[in-house]
C-alpha cells in the first residue's frame, strides 16, 4: 500500500466525525454520563416516556425539539406555511401532550428538566444546568 500512514489517518478521523453525533437527546446523555450520573432511558410506565430517568433520584428528563414541542425559540414559533391546517392542530396535541405528562409526573412526585435542542448549542451551559437539577433535592 503506497501511503498506508495516511490512508490510516484519513480512516481515523472520517471514523471520528462519524462518531459525534449532534442529536440534542444524545447530547445530553453525552453530558450527564460525563458528569457520572447514570440513569435509564425512555421509561414507557412513567407518563409522556421520559427521555432520561434517574430513578434513585427520581428525576426526569424531557429532551424536546424545538419545533415538535413549540419552543418559543425561533426555531419553534416557525410554523410551515404548506398544509398550516394539518401542523396546527397536530402540533398542539404535542403541546398538550407535553403539559399532561409533565403534570402526571410531578403528581408522582418526580421532578422534571426539559432541554430544548436550541440548549444543547451550548455544552458548558447543559452540563451546569444538568448538574445543578441532578445534584439538588
Ligand atoms: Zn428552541
Amino acid at each position: 500500500m503506497p501511503f498506508p500512514d495516511v490512508l490510516d489517518q484519513v480512516r481515523h478521523r472520517m471514523a471520528s466525525i462519524r462518531k459525534v453525533d449532534t442529536k440534542p437527546e444524545l447530547v445530553v446523555r453525552r453530558r450527564a454520563h460525563a458528569l457520572g450520573f447514570r440513569f435509564r432511558l425512555h421509561r414507557r410506565d412513567l407518563p409522556g416516556t421520559p427521555d432520561l430517568v434517574f430513578p434513585g433520584r427520581k428525576k426526569a428528563i424531557f429532551v424536546h425539539g424545538c419545533f415538535w414541542h413549540q419552543h418559543g425559540c425561533g426555531r419553534g414559533q416557525k410554523l410551515p406555511s404548506v398544509r398550516a391546517e394539518y401542523w396546527g392542530p397536530k402540533l398542539r396535541r404535542n403541546v398538550e401532550r407535553d403539559a399532561a405528562a409533565e403534570a402526571a409526573l410531578l403528581l408522582l412526585g418526580w421532578q422534571l428538566l426539559v432541554v430544548w435542542e436550541c440548549e444543547c448549542q451550548d455544552s458548558t451551559g447543559l452540563s451546569e444546568r444538568l448538574r445543578r437539577f441532578l445534584v439538588n433535592t
